[in-house]
């Protein structure tokens, strides 16, 4: 079976989940999906992203693993990003599933995909990253790039709300519904107590650090959000975490700390660089992440709000002031 990456297409785990390796055309290069299974039949978790390959990649798995369409009866959403919840719409209509989804992340895919075709988001984010200095041709780069997920994302699901506090039956279990803020407001972890599983979306990734990222709109707290929920996660008793990219994994609680420090770092480095001079959000985005990303929309964005996040995050706590001048925010120690 062609995997990616030289895996296999799918794995199984003990405990009736099979991990699905969904291909992605990003850099990521796949995402997660599960599928736990009971006596009716499959949950699906985070199908993917809509794309001809995934699509074959899928039932591809299927076959391998003879899991029919009809055998899927509810989809479970951790997040609204596309490259888990693109392919929703999709598996809807052909399986006739319940789509579940918590209604934070909801609204956040209507505002990005709904009746007015993310026309309010993109101007807002537009607006955002002009304020912080982005040029206006590479602020022109956007919206493209936004318009791109349309067809990735389509069609869109009809969705059922659950919420924190709720535990969804799946794979002959109980598994509880955790809020975990930050990486997507909204998103949702689950956790089997009974076998110290935890499905955590993008929350805790394993080799990678997930994008924390201001969204126009939203509280803009996004990264002590983020940190407060990894200090709740690691609470939790895990022996096996099954995360939205890379790899199954455990030592979740010691995770959960690397992520919090990489974050520590990233925000001294920020003060540091502040202390030198004073710049713009833009000026900290290229120096933080490099001029490389520079053309290409896709690392733009993921860069430019993780760079907002942290800035945000020290001017709440008075670590850094701002001035604003023609219309253009720079940042001070
Ligand atoms: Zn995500």
């Amino acid at each position: 079976m062609d995997g990616i990456a030289g895996r296999p297409a799918a794995t199984a785990w003990p405990g009736g989940i099979v991990q699905v390796r969904v291909p992605l055309p990003f850099s990521l290069k796949w995402v997660n999906a599960y599928l736990l299974r009971d006596e009716r039949g499959y949950t699906l978790v985070d199908p993917g992203l809509h794309t001809d390959e995934a699509k074959a990649a899928w039932e591809a798995a299927m076959a391998e693993h003879r899991v029919a369409f009809a055998d899927i009866h509810t989809i479970l959403l951790t997040h609204q990003h596309p490259d888990h919840y693109g392919l929703a719409g999709w598996f809807q209509r052909r399986t006739g599933a319940s789509v579940l989804m918590s209604a934070e992340s909801h609204a956040y895919a209507r505002r990005l995909w709904g009746p007015d075709g993310g026309a309010a988001f993109a101007a807002e984010l537009a607006a955002l990253y002009a304020r912080h200095g982005m040029p206006a041709e590479v602020v022109a780069t956007l919206r493209p790039h936004l318009d791109s997920f349309v067809a990735k994302v389509s069609p869109q699901p009809e969705v059922r709300y659950i919420e924190a506090g709720q535990t969804v039956r799946m794979a002959g279990l109980d598994w509880l519904a955790i809020d975990a803020p930050g990486h997507a407001g909204g998103q949702l972890c689950f956790y089997a107590a009974e076998t110290k599983r935890m499905i955590c979306g993008d929350q805790v990734l394993p080799t990678i650090t997930p994008n924390i990222s201001v969204v126009p709109g939203e509280d803009h707290r996004q990264l002590a959000s983020f940190l407060a929920s990894l200090r709740e996660l690691s609470a939790y008793e895990v022996e096996l975490a099954f995360p939205g990219h890379r790899e199954p994994f455990d030592r979740f609680a010691q995770r959960t700390a690397e992520l919090a420090a990489h974050h520590e770092r990233r925000l001294e480095s920020i003060v540091a660089m502040l202390r030198e001079e004073p710049c713009t959000g833009y000026r900290l985005c290229l120096r933080l992440f490099g001029e490389r990303i520079a053309g290409d929309a896709h690392h733009m964005r993921f860069a430019m709000s993780e760079t907002l996040a942290h800035v945000y995050y020290l001017e709440h706590r008075g670590l850094i002031g701002k001035r604003e001048a023609e219309e253009r925010i720079s940042y001070f120690v």
